[in-house]
């Protein structure tokens, strides 16, 4: 974690909680967090897409100073597109962070390297966030090709974007075996790939978005593991999912900062 960049803890909840218990999770984590969690960490919740209204509107009411987010949406803005969620719709519900290209949607959905990159554009032209998902499969790992994967994925990705809309993106390093497994990268070696990233956003980008960039981990983060996550000096945050389901879980994340000894 550096000092120069706002960390950012975000939490997905899949196709989990309908929009009534969507509404119960986010009023006792709003409860739970104090202002000094939000003055110190940005915190972005992603339910699925039927939950988005009710949350704009709760988030309206009580001002809470939570992030919406989506955890997908199609690069197209209308169009004979059946089941797809235009950008859009999101910015007008209110939302202001966009997963895109989720290993979930790269692995189960087959999207490709270039379908990612055209999300991750138009989530930026309506003017939201992209929080931008790579990793590699347990076979390339064990392969030695992570790196080669993690690189590709970023420079397509990044492809077409200014330095400036470099900067403002969020990018997700989550290793497709740690999700949802137990299993942790450990944070040596999640800090030796975000490193890599880093790297190749220079490369591919300026010095300057590279260092500004916020960059998180994700993969089966708890309550137990985040502050080891957050002591790495390249992690700057952490994209939750199993455990953002559990509201008091998930606020005792965000507050990684009290368990730093
Ligand atoms: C995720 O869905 O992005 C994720 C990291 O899941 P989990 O924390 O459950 O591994």
């Amino acid at each position: 974690m550096s000092s120069e960049r706002t960390p950012i803890v975000s939490g997905n909840w899949k196709m989990n909680h309908n929009h009534f218990e969507a509404i119960q999770c986010v009023q006792k984590l709003a409860y739970l967090l104090q202002k000094e969690d939000f003055d110190a960490v940005e915190v972005t919740v992603h339910p699925p897409f039927t939950d988005l209204r009710s949350m704009q509107t709760l988030f309206d009411a009580d001002q809470l100073r939570m992030k919406l987010g989506a955890q997908n949406c199609h690069p197209e803005e209308k169009g004979a597109f059946t089941g797809e969620i235009s950008p859009v719709f999101l910015a007008k519900l209110g939302v202001q962070y966009v997963i895109v290209g989720h290993s979930e949607r790269r692995e189960l959905f087959g999207e490709s390297d270039e379908f990612v990159a055209r999300k991750v554009a138009a989530v930026q032209k309506h003017g939201m966030t992209p929080i931008l998902c790579v990793g590699e499969t347990l076979e390339e790992r064990e392969a030695g090709t992570t790196l080669d994967k993690v690189k590709r994925q970023i420079r397509v990705a990044l492809d077409k974007r200014s330095s400036d809309q470099v900067k403002s993106m969020v990018i997700a390093y989550e290793p497709i075996w740690a999700i949802g497994t137990g299993k942790n990268a450990t944070p040596a070696d999640a800090q030796e790939v975000i490193l890599a990233i880093r790297e190749e956003v220079a490369a591919v980008s300026t010095r300057p978005a590279a260092q500004a960039v916020r960059i998180q981990y994700g993969g089966s983060v708890k309550a137990g593991t985040a502050a080891d996550f957050m002591r790495q000096p390249d992690i700057d945050g952490l994209l939750v999912g199993g455990a953002s389901l559990d509201p008091t879980e998930f606020a005792r994340i965000v507050q990684y900062r009290r368990h730093v000894v």
